[in-house]
């Protein structure tokens, strides 16, 4: 009872104070009223996004690392997946989704079916052969997750790199939506542009190939218009992610932008029509508020 109280009296203290928080807490309320939430977590350099909308749970690539996928997913209360979904085949993306295929026995597994020979790659498909996942091909099918929908987008019929052929999705839930873009450079870009423009608006952006310049321009900010970016990156990579140039078109674009290499995972939260977004390592009541966010959620699997 005393903790609680603390607790409440922190919430307070911090809430007054910081009007962001105040704003998220008391005033908007998405904190407890988001029916969508979805979590770019920090595993270094690679990509993987957790997103739950309602009962549903998606994984959105591995990272590189074998455990520390399924370790965050497990810190944010997650059971079981019902999808993963491997962008494409390089470790970045897929190292941990073994460990998250073994800990979390999602019913579906989708991937760009494009022949690949590397030895992690064959081995990921034979699990998923084993596991008995049903597997998917992107052929611009829309997945329901209860009331919000993630848009799979067609590849491009002649894919020549691996990148190009990266699984492109968005997460729609009334006027909220959330695109995804892998690795995908602009040459598939292009391709998504001529085919679909419009799905590809977005209010929020996972920035394409960890902020490299070959994934993101004026172009596709013109089209997709997102409000906010995030970019998933590791600190110090030996590829110089995120290009200055990305970091400076994204300013000129007034794009707010979230790194995860500066402030840890990074949640999205939205009721649809609002949203607010928490970074693990921002101001000390976005430090709080993500404590207390892992704890609801922990707490809300067991309820
Ligand atoms: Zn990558």
């Amino acid at each position: 009872m005393g903790i609680i109280l603390l607790l409440f009296i922190s919430i307070v203290g911090i809430g007054v104070s910081d009007p962001n928080i105040r704003d998220l807490f008391f005033g908007r309320g998405v904190l407890f009223n988001a029916d969508v939430k979805i979590f770019v977590l920090d595993v270094g350099q690679g990509d993987s996004i957790l997103i739950k909308a309602f009962d549903r749970n998606v994984l959105i690539d591995a990272g590189q690392d074998k455990a520390l996928s399924a370790d965050k997913i497990g810190s944010f209360g997650v059971k079981k997946l019902n999808l993963v979904i491997a962008t494409h085949p390089h470790s970045d993306h897929i190292g941990g989704m073994f460990e998250v295929i073994k800990r979390y026995d999602p019913e579906y597994y989708l991937d760009p079916g494009i022949p690949h020979t590397s030895k992690v790659y064959k081995t990921l498909l034979d699990l998923v052969e084993k596991k008995k996942l049903k597997y998917m091909r992107p052929n611009g099918q829309t997945i329901h997750l209860q009331s919000a929908e993630l848009y799979i987008f067609p590849l491009p019929s002649d894919v020549k790199s691996i990148n190009n052929g990266s699984v492109v999705s968005k997460l729609s839930y009334k006027d909220f939506g959330m695109l995804f873009l892998g690795d995908a450079e602009v040459e598939e870009q292009s391709f998504l542009i001529k085919v679909n423009s419009d799905k590809l608006r977005s209010k929020v952006i996972k920035i394409s190939h960890h902020g490299s310049n070959t994934g993101t321009n004026q172009r596709l900010l013109d089209i997709v218009l997102p409000e906010i970016a995030i970019i998933s990156v590791g600190k110090n990579n030996s590829y110089g992610h995120p290009h200055s140039e990305v970091i400076e078109l994204l300013k000129e674009n007034n794009i707010k932008t979230y790194r995860t290499d500066r402030y840890g995972t990074i949640i999205i939260l939205s009721d649809g029509f609002k949203y607010s977004v928490i970074r693990e390592k921002g101001s000390m009541g976005e430090r709080f508020l993500f404590f207390i966010l892992q704890l609801i959620e922990t707490v809300r699997v067991g309820a």
